[in-house]
């Protein structure tokens, strides 16, 4: 299946299954990987965004979408949004929030250590903590 704007909607069924942070296949199950493509242009955004397809590992379903990451830490969560401290692209500290699917006792956790990690922010919610 091709991906189109008509498929956008399954993001949110994807994500809204806590299954430890893996995305699942509305079709089949499987496990589904994000690939970023091609940096986009936006003014608006401190970061880079990049085209980025969600793909299944087992059958041809695919969605579009937009993503970018940043690194940071967790300043503040709740059960809907997360507050990431990081840096601009000039330096300054910055507090960004977004809403995020992650797991309430990971955040816990990462908030307490205080650690750099990277996040991964698609369609401008957090789905995944690398590293
Ligand atoms: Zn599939």
């Amino acid at each position: 299946m091709k991906y189109n704007k008509n498929h956008m909607e399954f993001l949110s069924k994807i994500w809204d299954r806590k299954n430890n942070q893996v995305l699942i296949c509305p079709l089949c199950k499987g496990k589904m990987i994000v690939v970023q493509l091609e940096p986009i242009q936006d003014v608006e955004n401190a970061y880079v965004p990049y085209d980025t397809i969600i793909e299944c590992t087992h059958c041809d379903f695919k969605i579009s979408a937009e993503s970018f990451s940043i690194l940071g830490s967790v300043k503040d969560f709740d059960l809907k949004y997360i507050q990431i401290a990081s840096w601009s692209p000039s330096g300054s500290r910055v507090i960004s929030r977004y809403e995020h699917i992650l797991d309430y006792d990971l955040l816990k956790k990462l908030k307490e250590s205080t650690e750099l990690k990277e996040f991964l922010i698609v369609n401008k919610q957090v789905i995944q903590v690398i590293g």
